[in-house]
């Protein structure tokens, strides 16, 4: 074993590629990436399927073409650059990754806006650029990289990349208080840890879920009220703020509805393409929508603390990673509740 990498590390291996034409499939001879001066590769301990997968797949979500899928990444630094030890990470260190890969220099990324640098798009984990649906990763930023606290295992770590960082964002940016009175759109696996950190910033939660199972996990997670349609009972504009982790024009609408005057509408889901809203309303009643995208890399080290604290225990399944595409078609047919993540 070198100083710059740890013993058998192979030169290619099986992981799934997704191509345009020919959609996700299994390949047994990817390449193992060398690092250069200034890059990483990174073990797979741990990777997170999420419902964009889907919508990239079979329903024509465009983040580039040709790349290895997985976007939701915990593993373990195997390898470094050549003479290179600037990133302050070594061989052996556990860290998820910050998958927007934010360039680090431009204004976005200096002001603590990396989930939407400019210079990143087609380099997103997963998403673009190859991700975690494989056993080797080549780290291009290490700036990406968050260790992870020793009191967070890799499986809730993948978790936290994703699942937890996007509906921390989108709350955060809502400035969520104790006072607030808000609506959450499906509880699956972006939407049970909504509840959880919506209750951390002291939130009033009611949630619309359609799935049984999943409306009693939010009963679990401590949401206030619970329903598969709101009844009359519930007047209209009666939230701050309306966060849609489904966003269809069915759901955007209910969020226009029950949102209150000067509120806000979070439509963190990606189930269409377009959606209408009514302009009058929007403007007669000054209602905001906020587009939300992924998380910061300081949200991250923030979830990984809130993780680490026990302040949001996420419900994690783990199963193999060749076992990939049969959770996909569960996931389709919407059979499980949480998160599933997967072990190379
Ligand atoms: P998921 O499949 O785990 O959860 C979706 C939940 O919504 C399920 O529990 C389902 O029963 C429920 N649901 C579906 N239709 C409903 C309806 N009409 N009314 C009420 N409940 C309904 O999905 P996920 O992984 O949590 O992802 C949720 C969405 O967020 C996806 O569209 C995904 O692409 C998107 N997403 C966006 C970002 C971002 O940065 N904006 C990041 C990650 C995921
Ligand atoms: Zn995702
Ligand atoms: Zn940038």
């Amino acid at each position: 074993m070198s100083a710059s990498t740890t013993s058998s590390i192979p030169s290619t291996q099986y992981g799934f590629l997704y191509e345009k034409s020919k959609g996700l499939n299994l390949k047994t001879d990817l390449p193992v990436k060398k690092p250069k001066t200034g890059e990483l590769l990174l073990k797979i301990d741990s990777v997170g399927l999420c419902h964009s997968d889907l919508h990239v797949i079979y329903e024509g979500l465009d983040c580039g073409d040709n790349y290895v899928m997985g976007h939701e990444i915990a593993g373990t630094i195997c390898e470094l650059g050549p003479g290179d030890n600037s990133s302050g990470f070594k061989i052996g260190d556990r860290v998820a990754a910050v998958g927007p890969n934010g360039c680090g220099s431009c204004k976005f990324c200096r002001d603590s806006m990396d989930n939407v640098c400019k210079k990143a798009f087609g380099d997103w984990y997963g998403l673009g650029n190859d991700g975690g649906y494989q056993e080797y990763l080549l780290i291009n930023k290490p700036r990406n990289l968050i260790k992870i606290p020793n009191g967070v295992n890799s499986n809730l770590a993948a978790a936290s990349t994703d699942a937890i960082l996007t509906p921390y964002h989108a709350i955060k940016m809502a400035n969520i208080k104790p006072t607030s009175k808000i609506l959450i759109i499906g509880a699956g696996g972006l939407g049970g840890n909504a509840i959880q950190i919506a209750k951390i910033f002291g939130a009033n939660i009611t949630v619309i879920e359609k799935k049984q199972k999943a409306r009693e996990e939010a009963k679990r997670y401590g949401a206030n009220e619970i329903y598969e349609t709101l009844p009359s009972t519930i007047p209209p504009g009666s939230f701050e703020s309306c966060f849609d982790f489904v966003s269809i024009q069915e759901t955007f609408d209910i969020c226009q509805k029950y949102v209150e005057p000067k509120g806000k509408i979070i439509p963190v889901g990606l189930g269409t393409k377009e959606i209408k809203f009514n302009l009058a309303d929007l403007d007669l009643r000054e209602i905001q929508i906020l587009g939300s995208f992924w998380g910061t890399s300081t949200d991250l080290e923030e979830v990984l603390e809130l993780v680490d604290s026990k302040a949001i225990i996420p419900k994690v399944q783990v199963a193999k990673l060749k076992e990939l595409p049969d959770y996909f078609e569960k996931l389709r047919n919407n059979q499980y509740e949480g998160r599933i993540v997967f072990n190379p």
